[in-house]
């Protein structure tokens, strides 16, 4: 026996992660439905697609489902050798896991010791904290500008000799900003070379704007650099969990060296494969979603001025508290769920909403035209 106190749950565990946030999924719409007696509510609070899945993917999931008494291919061989041949890179440089979020970690697990530290611009995407501080990294934040991007001077001022990885979400989540090819070429060339710098790339396919650099074509060749993707925004499988990265080989080696074995599953490894087969129809459908985007915007925007432009399949609105008023963002998403819409809160930040259907955005807009 020791002098621990078993009954005490959080001596059971460690005691930093009382500080920590949650994840917050979005709430499920069925619930909401039920909670308001509608047929059907609507959820624009996690940056899906909303036209279902790829053709012929949940055929091939099916089939693949029939070989799960198996493991899995652990190297992801022809799933990886499917991405090197349309992202146009060797397969060596390529690591499949759980999910991009899943790789973002293993990029953290693979660089840093306690100690040293992890650079991000915050307001960006809530898992990077949950990350460093389960890492035992440490977190270095770096404040967004006053237009909701990353301030990527004050991101290279913040680098020091415990700095090991960088995270540039292009779009940022939840912002929807992006950063262009000058203030990014002076990023990369004031960032030291042992220094990893990662592209969270997860709405590259949203990307209208030539500026916009797509990091894998731009700086991919860049030993320090690896580029995040992810299978669950624009190629629809969000519920299946698998991502990919590509790196310098060694640091994709290392990646598939620590991945917790097994975890793209066989239904993932298939479900990823078929869906990289309907390349066309992935870019018919974001051009649907841009199109919305870009309408949805404009709409805002004679509501709530402020409103960025977003390069993502989703919108931003910056509604922070005002002091004694209670909270805005909480407050709206709050009117928005109770006409069975669903959004994103921040509290004190602003609110993310995922672009949907036409029908679907016309709904939250209509909600917000009376509530803004
Ligand atoms: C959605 C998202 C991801 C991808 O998550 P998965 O784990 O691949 O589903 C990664 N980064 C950002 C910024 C995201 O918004």
């Amino acid at each position: 026996m020791t002098g621990r106190d078993p009954s005490q749950p959080n001596r059971l565990t460690r005691a930093d992660l009382a500080g920590l946030p949650n994840y917050v999924p979005g709430r499920s719409p069925a619930d909401l439905a039920r909670e308001l007696g509608l047929p059907e509510a609507i959820k624009l609070a996690s940056n899906e697609v909303p036209y279902g899945p790829l053709p012929g993917v949940v055929e091939a999931v099916a089939e693949a489902a029939a070989g799960m008494h198996r493991y899995p291919d652990l190297a992801a061989v022809a799933l990886r050798d499917a991405l090197a041949e349309h992202y146009d890179v060797a397969a060596d440089r390529i690591a499949t896991g759980c999910g991009s979020v899943a790789l973002a970690e293993h990029l953290v697990r693979v660089t840093s010791l306690p100690g040293d530290e992890v650079v991000y611009s915050w307001r960006s995407f809530e898992a990077y904290p949950i990350i460093a501080a389960t890492s035992a990294a440490t977190s270095v934040r770096v404040p967004n500008t006053s237009g909701h991007g990353h301030d990527l001077a004050a991101m290279a001022g913040a680098i020091t000799d415990r700095t090991r990885l960088i995270f540039v979400c292009n779009p940022n989540n939840p912002t929807g900003t992006s950063l262009r090819r000058a203030e990014l070429d002076r990023f990369m060339d004031a960032v030291p070379d042992d220094v990893l710098v990662v592209f969270d790339e997860a709405y590259r396919e949203f990307v209208t704007d030539p500026d916009v650099p797509d990091a894998l074509v731009t700086y991919g060749d860049r030993p320090n650099v690896v580029i995040l993707r992810t299978l669950s925004k624009a190629w629809g499988l969000a519920g299946l969990r698998i991502g990919f990265l590509v790196a310098h080989p060694e640091v994709a080696a290392a990646v598939r060296k620590v991945v917790t074995p097994f975890s793209s599953s066989i239904v993932a490894q298939a479900g990823a494969l078929a869906a990289l087969a309907q390349a066309e129809e992935v870019r018919r459908r974001c051009a649907l979603v841009v199109a919305e985007r870009d309408r949805v915007t404009e709409a805002l925007r004679k509501l709530l001025p402020e409103v960025p432009e977003s390069q993502a399949n989703f919108v931003w609105l910056p509604l922070s508290g005002v002091p004694g008023q209670g909270d805005r963002a909480v407050e709206f998403a709050r009117a928005c769920e109770a006409r069975g819409v669903i959004v994103r809160p921040f509290p004190g930040e602003g609110v993310r909403v995922t672009i949907g259907t036409p029908a679907e955005n016309d709904a939250f807009l209509a909600v917000a035209e009376s509530v803004l």
